[in-house]
């Protein structure tokens, strides 16, 4: 398995939010943290779409600096800038992974979780990739208007795609999958695998579908990103979020260039 891509995963920890209650998306309103606040004497720090809260001032107007350019990032790739939040997401960044574990309950190989139109992780290696993927999904999830399962794939993969670009200082992370190309070559997941697959409750890394799935879902969305191009899939999202099925909206958001879902897989195959 590449060791990049199950070091990034691994350091982020599993997301935890595809399996959240529709109360508690960010497509429910402004949903605040349910898990207990930090210690008296925490910063907060308000920009433009967060409010973080951390220890120490400057590590608060750090993550929020960051955190702007992660959603500028998104938005670029996704065009979606006519996209607006109902709201302040919040980002809690507790001390320590044990005052992670202990205030919001999480598995011990968490590295953060999304909840409602909030982020909770803590200071760590894995604290910035997990702010980009969790983000993505909050955004994607407020966007769709609702948890959308048969997107899920896309999600994840978009997730992990805008993760390994935080992780790569902000470029497109073109050797991300090159430890696990001749898997997706060979022996890649039908799309019907990638469309049925729910990888829930399970550890990145622990198992072999899990981290092949993460990377194949990754590998089309980057795929579709940087050869369909950002216009096509800033139009394949409102087609999706508007109920057309994937084949009709590929089609119409990328005109002559993939027929459905299969002529993609192909092309995308093709290409690896
Ligand atoms: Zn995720």
């Amino acid at each position: 398995m590449n060791r990049t891509l199950a070091a990034a995963l691994l350091a982020a920890g599993l997301c935890a939010c595809a399996d959240l209650p529709e109360s508690a998306s960010p497509a429910a309103g402004i949903v605040r943290s349910p898990f207990a606040p930090l210690d008296p004497g925490s910063y907060e720090q308000v920009s433009l779409h967060f409010k973080v809260f951390a220890y120490g001032g400057d590590n608060a107007r750090a993550v929020s600096s960051q955190a702007e350019g992660f959603y500028t990032t998104i938005m670029t790739d996704t065009n979606l800038f006519s996209f607006m939040p109902s709201g302040l997401y919040e980002i809690v960044v507790y001390a320590s992974h044990e005052e992670y574990v202990r205030k919001t309950g999480q598995p011990d190989w968490s590295g953060g979780v999304a909840y409602g139109n909030c982020i909770c992780s803590y200071n760590g290696p894995q604290l910035l990739q997990t702010i980009a993927h969790e983000m993505t999904h909050l955004i994607f999830i407020e966007y769709m208007g609702r948890p959308r399962r048969d997107l899920l794939w896309l999600n994840e993969g978009l997730a992990v795609y805008e993760q390994a670009k935080a992780a790569s200082g902000g470029r497109a992370p073109a050797d991300l999958f090159a430890g696990v190309r001749p898997r997706l070559r060979s022996q890649p997941l039908t799309m019907d695998e990638i469309l049925g697959f729910v990888p829930l409750g399970e550890r990145a890394g622990a198992d072999q579908k899990v981290a092949l799935w993460y990377a194949e879902c990754a590998s089309l969305v980057q795929f579709m990103l940087e050869r369909g191009g950002r216009i096509g899939f800033s139009q394949l999202l409102p087609a999706l979020r508007d109920g057309k099925g994937f084949d009709e909206a590929i089609r119409s958001a990328y005109i002559g260039v993939w027929g459905d879902l299969a002529g993609l897989y192909r092309a995308w195959q093709a290409a690896l």
